[in-house]
């Protein structure tokens, strides 16, 4: 018999019908026993009488046993109905049950445990009705971003992750053992290859993977993450990224909602705050709104919570814009503002009290890319390569980048960017128990 997919057994009432899938609960009632089963598509109640043939197999099951099954689909009674869950009208009475794999579970599917404990049993706990919600929704938001880009006429670019050397100056970035004694590392960002790459597109985008050795634990800091990238010419300033930025922000949240509005409401999220035009302080203002000292370079983590209250309370936003950093502690392509010296035509997205995107408008003229890179005693040499893009004509640009996994974390409120990465990497964990660590 063809499999029917669970979702699907309410139109075969009173029908046979052949489902696969896993063992969540078993109950022995009297002689009977109950199981939920379920599959990708959900879950049903299944019922084993005492005659049935499948009654010896039935009481062997245990929790997160891989099984099939055949049996007959039914009307629940009246008094068993239950509206509130999915096939909560039926149930599968069992004739035949095979068991496909048996299972040894560390704890129940879903338990409560602590993050460590939960990470140490990924390929476990990664099965529950939680995990795959969160990961399901993480799919829709990349997804939703590159249709947001490929609307706007961006196309999309694969970017190394193996570079010659670093774009932010090596600090943070692994280095690779390479062939033949060639100095490698992996890349801390695609920023280099963005801008190359928007020379030679106008616009385009990436989502692609960044590596940093960050020396910190924290709960926003991953040394493996993914990033969603754009890059585009012929811009005004930095507004004009802001505004793509925005209009992809919006995109993605709707979609986020028309497919998972009832898994967010399930799940206890806050409705999502997204105005018409998203505030936005200049990192000076911020600061005083804050009452904290405006030689401050940047944002402490309990600012950009603060600043979230004050977006929610002022601006009824989500959402909070924090532009004009100090040009000194950001990196040599970035825009001075020539109307404002010293800062930068440069931003932050916040999200939820939380840093989920910078970007800005870059440098493009290449006598003055040269400069910079001095000014920041580096040698414009060991740049040739990326400033051969400039030399032979680059237009005005900027771009962003968002760290996927900030956003699903704050997206539904976790704690922990941890718990929105499939397998994390940081400063302890790189799943080593998979493999024969022979070199
Ligand atoms: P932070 O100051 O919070 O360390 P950053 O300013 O160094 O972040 P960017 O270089 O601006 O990070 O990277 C762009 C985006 O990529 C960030 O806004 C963030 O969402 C994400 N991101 C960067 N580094 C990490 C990381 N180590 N783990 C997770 N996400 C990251
Ligand atoms: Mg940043």
């Amino acid at each position: 018999m063809e499999r029917t997919l669970i979702k699907d057994l309410g139109q075969k009432v009173g029908e046979k019908a052949f489902i696969q899938g896993s063992v969540s609960v078993r109950r022995d009632q009297g002689k009977m026993v109950f199981f939920d089963f379920r599959d990708r598509s959900g879950s049903v109640q299944g019922v084993v009488l005492p005659k049935s043939e499948a009654i010896e197999t039935a009481k062997e099951v245990r929790s997160e046993y891989v099984v099939s099954a055949e049996g007959t689909v039914n009307k629940r009674p009246d008094k068993n109905v239950n509206l509130d869950v999915q096939n909560g009208d039926i149930e599968l009475e069992v004739h035949s049950i095979n068991i496909l794999s048996k299972a040894e579970i560390p704890f129940e599917l879903g338990s409560d445990v602590n993050l460590d404990t939960y990470l140490d049993h990924l390929p476990f706990t990664l099965r529950s009705e939680k995990s795959k919600n969160i990961f399901k929704i993480q799919a829709t938001i990349a997804e939703a971003f590159r249709e947001a880009m490929r609307g706007r006429d961006f196309i999309e670019f694969q970017t190394p992750s193996i570079v010659g050397g670093d774009a932010e100056g090596g600090a943070a970035a692994f280095k690779v053992d390479y062939y033949y004694d060639q100095k490698a590392f992996l890349a801390t960002s695609p920023q280099l290859y963005k801008q190359m790459m928007a020379g030679v597109f106008e616009r385009v985008f990436t989502v692609c993977k960044i590596f940093r050795g960050e020396k910190h634990a924290t709960t926003r800091h991953l040394s493996e993450a993914v990033c969603m990238d754009f890059e585009m010419t012929f811009i005004k300033d930095h507004t004009d990224v802001m505004n793509m930025l925005e209009h992809v922000m919006k995109h993605i949240v709707a979609k986020v909602i028309e497919k998972h509005g009832d898994t967010l409401q399930n799940m206890g999220v806050e409705m999502l705050l997204v105005p018409e035009k998203f505030p936005v302080l200049k990192l000076r203002e911020a600061q005083e709104i804050l009452g904290v000292s405006q030689s401050e370079p940047d944002l402490e983590p309990e600012h950009e919570r603060a600043l979230w209250e004050w977006a929610k309370k002022e601006h009824n936003s989500d959402f909070v814009f924090v532009t004009h950093f100090p040009l000194s502690k950001r990196p040599f392509y970035t825009y001075e503002d020539e109307e404002d010296r010293g800062y930068t035509k440069y931003f932050d997205l916040l999200f939820r009290g939380l840093e989920i995107n910078s970007g800005g408008q870059r440098v493009h003229d290449y006598r003055e890319l040269v400069e910079r890179i001095k000014g920041k005693g580096l040698d414009p040499e060991k740049f040739s390569f990326y400033l051969e893009a400039f030399k032979v004509g680059m237009p005005p640009h900027g771009g962003s980048s968002t760290g996927l996994e900030r956003m699903t974390a704050r997206l539904l409120d976790l704690h922990n960017v941890k718990e929105a990465t499939l397998f994390p990497r940081d400063l302890n964990r790189i799943d080593s128990l998979l493999s024969t660590d022979e070199k």
